[in-house]
């Protein structure tokens, strides 16, 4: 079964010690997936188990030719996981979701038929979340306040993993850190539609979550990554150079009236905690506007060599070639 056309789906897994659930999940994924009209292909990224889910992954792939493997060599993280079945899925499709059996693989032809109506992105929101509410729906609801506000791009859910979209969306976008969770942000400054739909979320039955508090440390950190790409990426000058001038403009004052007093009053301007105020100042500003140059140097010089264009294309309608985005 090949899998090309833009209406098949590749569904991409990251596994990290899920031994006990793979099974269960393969038979419902297959359960699901039947359903659909294109033809699917699995991929579980075994994110260095240490358990027995890469025999038991082996054992599923063994009788089923649509379920493909790919086994990174030692835990490298969920985005990364993610990041690595991107990087090998053919369906027009790809929908992401957890392993661990939480979300329900029969949510999935809901988010494909989404896609079909036109979405390019269509995110799982986990209307009634079985995780703990201290440690993990209290901390997840402040953070999608915080990364709504931040990215502008509003979601109820961004923790939600049970997500799909159109391959070209995600081909365009590289993922570090804790990132996936930031594609719809991300990809927002592509232009691109956005829909929310809620799933079915489940108790964590077998194995233990692998994230705790700290998770959300890391997630805060790579906002501001992440909104300092989506603002200023491609104008750093703008904001460092902002800053710079303000600076070097109030130390500039200072400068010039503790001179005057000095030059023209004859005062004395040693004893002045000022004029260590305004040279603090005026060495700042000039600092920033000469990060902000390097910034705009490095800036070209990350698109140039990562051929990162400054616009995406949707379509090209061209009756001389049938080449298609
Ligand atoms: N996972 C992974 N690599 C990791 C941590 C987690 O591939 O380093 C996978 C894990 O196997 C599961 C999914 O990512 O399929 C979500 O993990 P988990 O259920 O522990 O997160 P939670 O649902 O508690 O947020
Ligand atoms: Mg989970």
């Amino acid at each position: 079964m090949t899998i090309t056309s833009k209406r098949d789906v590749s569904l991409v897994i990251p596994v990290y010690n899920e031994e006990k659930n793979l099974p269960v999940l393969y038979q419902e994924l297959i359960a699901a997936a039947d359903t659909l009209r294109g033809s699917y292909e699995i991929i579980f990224v075994d994110d260095g188990s240490t358990d027995g889910s890469f025999p038991a992954l082996r054992e599923i792939q063994a009788g089923d030719p649509r379920v493909k493997i790919i086994r990174l060599r030692k835990n490298f993280g969920q985005t990364a996981a993610l990041s690595a079945g991107f990087d090998r899925a053919r369906g027009g499709i790809i929908i992401t979701l957890d392993a661990d059996l939480q979300n329900d693989p029969a949510d999935v032809p809901l988010l494909v038929a989404k896609i079909e109506e036109g979405y390019d992105i269509v995110s799982g929101w986990r209307i009634r979340r079985k995780d703990k509410f201290v440690s993990r729906r209290l901390p997840s609801k402040v953070a999608n306040a915080i990364i709504s506000k931040v990215t502008k791009v509003k979601l109820h859910d961004y923790g939600c993993t049970l997500k799909a979209f159109r391959r070209d969306v995600v081909k365009h976008i590289k993922l570090y850190g804790e990132m996936h969770r930031f594609i719809p942000a991300i990809a927002s400054t592509m232009g691109i539609a956005i829909a929310e739909v809620p799933v079915n979320h489940r108790r964590r039955v077998h194995g233990k979550s692998k994230y705790n508090l700290s998770k959300s440390i890391r997630v805060v950190l790579d906002l501001l990554t992440v909104k300092f790409l989506l603002s200023y990426s491609t104008r750093p000058l703008q904001i460092f150079g902002l800053f710079g001038l303000i600076a070097g403009f109030i130390g500039g004052i200072m400068g010039g009236i503790l001179s005057y007093q000095r030059l023209i009053l004859k005062q004395s301007i040693a004893n002045r905690p000022l004029l260590l105020l305004s040279v603090l100042l005026i060495v700042i500003g000039i600092q920033f506007i000469t990060m902000g140059l390097l910034g705009e140097i490095m800036v070209r010089t990350y698109h140039e060599s990562v051929e990162k264009p400054i616009y995406v294309i949707r379509d090209v309608i061209d009756s001389d070639s049938d080449e298609k985005i």
